[in-house]
């Protein structure tokens, strides 16, 4: 038995000897929540009892059973509010559940991508998409760095941006002036992946006039290869291009896969992004899935070349 004293004044906790001899079983109780049976113990010095679930970051929570398809739903281009619909649960749980496994995703992507510190990508793929918080005049850009072979998201940011061409006029009268935080955006991924990235990988970008500082910046000893954006291959789907090779394809086919399986990215969707806390949480539960399920090839069988080729008959 592993349980200490949850309570961090309780004198059992600097006492010499293992837990157990401070902590004993009592009994159980039903989690109606979830229809199991969860084991109590009591600290046998304050008298307190807890379970074993007392200390989880689930700790009280009510209707256990929607978080996992939960999750599944807001990957698949569900709302919030479609999902509290289908799921028989109040708007409010399911924006709270949200943080919460926002919270659960970015812990369990940091312990995903854990064997690159080992083993770094020497060839990745980094860009930019557009998207905005509550109306087109506040724009947000997502900026991602992506592994060319597998396809795996190895890290993201979002930064404000001000309204850019026809926006920009009406943006500044009715919101007043908007920081632009992408340079500090990028910076901030660049570092942020530097344990997953070889230091001397092949990092592929578009030309962009300001990537190369930042890229020498966090990879001086890393090859920075810069592409000329393509047109986009369908109407409104800017993501894939019309180019018989796209070198920043595993990039734009990730892109065009946030923008298929998030509500809030779709082209033309009436679903906004209503804070950007909402949509790092969304975006770090999308990234959970892409990397675990939707990319769950190995190294040696990527679908990099077969997906490409597709795109392009379909284009
Ligand atoms: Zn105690």
């Amino acid at each position: 038995m592993k349980h200490s004293c949850p309570d961090v004044k309780c004198p059992s906790r600097h006492l010499p000897g293992p837990d157990s001899e401070h902590v004993i079983r009592f009994g159980t109780f039903f989690r109606k929540s979830d229809s199991r049976h969860i084991d109590r113990f009591r600290c046998q010095i304050c008298k307190a009892t807890f379970s074993k679930s007392t200390l989880l970051p689930n700790y009280r929570q009510k209707v256990r059973r929607i978080t996992h398809p939960l999750e599944e739903l807001l990957c698949s281009g569900v709302s919030q509010r479609r999902s509290a619909m289908l799921l028989g649960v109040a708007r409010t749980t399911i924006s709270r559940r949200v943080r919460y496994l926002g919270a659960r995703a970015r812990r369990s992507n940091q312990k995903h991508l854990r064997p690159l510190e080992q083993n770094p990508a020497v060839e990745v793929q980094f860009d930019d998409l557009e998207t905005h918080e509550h109306t087109k005049c506040k724009p947000l850009s997502v900026s991602l760095v992506v592994q060319s072979q597998t396809r795996k998201i190895l890290g993201f940011t979002v930064s404000r941006m001000p309204a850019k061409g026809r926006l920009s006029k009406i943006a500044l009268e009715k919101y007043g002036p908007r920081p632009d935080e992408r340079q500090a955006g990028w910076r901030e991924l660049l570092s942020l992946v530097q344990s997953y990235v070889s230091p001397s990988a092949t990092i592929t970008s578009d030309d962009n006039p300001h990537y190369p500082k930042v890229v020498e910046r966090h990879f001086p000893d890393a090859t920075h290869v810069t592409v000329k954006g393509g047109r986009g291959a369908i109407t409104g789907q800017g993501e894939l291009k019309k180019l018989k090779y796209d070198p920043i394809f595993s990039l734009n086919h990730t892109c065009a896969m946030l923008r298929a399986n998030l509500n809030r990215l779709f082209r033309r969707t009436w679903c906004t992004t209503k804070t950007i806390q909402g949509l790092i949480d969304h975006l770090s539960i999308y990234v959970a899935f892409h990397n675990r399920r939707l990319t769950s090839f190995g190294p040696d069988q990527t679908t990099d070349c077969s997906a490409q080729a597709t795109a392009i008959t379909a284009s």
